[in-house]
Formats: C-alpha cells, structure tokens, sequence
C-alpha cells in the first residue's frame, strides 16, 4: 500500500468521503460511531489513493485509520462528481488554485494548447496573404484579372515560367560552349568585377564607415582549410601564411591577390 501525502493546499481539493453501503465493514464503523466526515464537509485530505475499497487508508489531518469508504473529491469548481468507484477518483486531475506558486501542468498544457490555436490562426493568415500577393504578381504579368487566378492557374504559370528560365539557361550553355577558353575568362573576369563594384556601391551609401573603397593586403590568418576567395565565380582557396586582399567597405570581401587586378577590370573603368 502506498501513500501519496498531498498538502491540501497545494491542490485546492476537498476531499468527502461517504459511507459505502455495500461493505458490510462500514456499516459496522458508522455504527460504531466512528468519526466520519458530512459530504459537504470542506476538510480538506491529505492522501489520495486508488486501491481496492478494503485497502483504503486514510489520513485525515495527520491522523491515520483503516478505511472500507470510498473517497469523494470535492473539487472547487461547478463540477458534481457523483460517488465514483475507486478507479474513477480523479486523482489525476486536481484543480488548482490560481495563485498557486506551483507550477500547475494543466494549465500550462491549456496556456500551450491556447497558444498553439492562435499560433496556428497567425499561420494561417499569413499564408493566404501571401497567396494573395502571389496572384496578384500573376494577374499583372498575365495581364488579366486577379479574380480569374486559382490554383490551375498558379501551376500553369509556374510551369511556364519553368520552361521560359530552363530554355533561357540552356542558350546560354550553348553560347558558352561556342566561346574559346580565353573567352569564357574574359567574360568571368568581367562578370566578377560587375559583381564586386555592384557590392562596393551597395556599401558606399549613406551608412558606409568610409567615404570610399580601402583594398588591404593582409597576411591571411590561420585556419586549417583556408577561405574562398570571394571574388564572384573564383572557385580558388586563399590558403594561411599567405597574402590576401580585404576590400573595405563592401562586406568585408577578401580575394586572392592575383583576383585583385582582374576584379577592377570593369569594362569602361
Ligand atoms: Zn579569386
């Protein structure tokens, strides 16, 4: 037999316990004037058991007996439970005080559930303004009315749109593979450059640390792989112990030195 010694407090129950009539053992403990308690007595109990009806013992106020009773809870809140058999005691779930400084598991798992429903909502919201966004983007690119675009005509036009960038980036394979290899450089030094001034004036504005570009030759620091040389379309490893290139401002883009005169290469600069 085991005790589950519960500070009435802590739980806010009360418990009441009545007779049962089908032990002949209560019978006889009520006719022997034993003490019991009235149903609608507020005393509250310490023990909380579910064992058999002939198991039951009891602790009230700190004084133990043996009991044949089954065990009423009443709880604080507009809930009649009826007299219950010892598995329907509902011990598991007490209702507790509001400003009990325990922490109280059922309603944090409400709070949780609460949460999770306007979470949810939120979600939910925010994926029909964007489908919103997404068919108006479509009925301006169609030309045509926003109300005509549903789903089948969302797949249609991504599927379009699919085919339009797979056969843009097919022609440019096949015009890549007409250039010579000097060519092909040629056109990656240029198009790192553009990327590397497009960076540059991004960073030049208003907030940029300084007035104009700084190009720093540092000796790159320890590491164990090195770092990428962030030239656009370099592929190369700037390797510890040797020399790099910062470029400040810009974010902090450090090349290769020998990536450093092509990246100025723009055309017309
Ligand atoms: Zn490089």
């Amino acid at each position: 037999m085991e005790h589950c010694p519960v500070d009435p407090r802590k739980y806010g129950v009360n418990i009441v316990r009545e007779p049962q009539q089908t032990f002949e053992g209560d019978r006889n403990a009520i006719e022997a004037g034993q003490p019991t308690l009235p149903t609608n007595s507020r005393t509250p109990f310490s023990v909380l058991q579910t064992s058999p009806p002939s198991q039951h013992q009891c602790e009230v106020e700190g004084s133990a007996h043996e009991s044949n009773e089954n065990i009423l809870i009443e709880l604080p809140s507009t809930r009649q439970l009826s007299q219950s058999s010892p598995a329907d005691v509902p011990v598991a779930s007490p209702v507790l005080m509001a400003n009990d400084p325990q922490v109280n598991t059922t309603n944090i798992s409400e709070r949780e559930a609460q949460k999770k429903i306007q979470k949810d909502k939120r979600a939910e919201l925010q994926r029909k303004k964007r489908q919103q966004r997404w068919r108006e983007h479509i009925a301006r690119e169609l030309r045509c009315d926003v109300t005509s675009i549903d789903s089948d005509e969302e797949r249609k036009y991504m599927r379009r749109r699919l085919e339009r960038v797979t056969t843009e980036e097919n022609a440019e394979r096949e015009r890549r593979q007409g250039l010579s290899l000097e060519e092909k450089r040629q056109e990656d030094i240029q198009a790192s450059a553009q990327h590397l001034k497009r960076d540059m004036e991004t960073y030049l504005g208003q907030y940029a640390r300084l007035p104009y570009p700084a190009f720093l030759l540092q000796e790159t620091p320890q590491s164990r792989n090195g770092a990428k040389c962030q030239l656009h379309l370099c592929e190369k490893r700037i390797m510890p112990d040797d020399y790099r290139i910062a470029v400040d401002p810009g974010d902090r883009q450090e090349l290769l030195p020998s990536c450093f005169p092509e990246s100025l290469r723009v055309s017309g600069h």
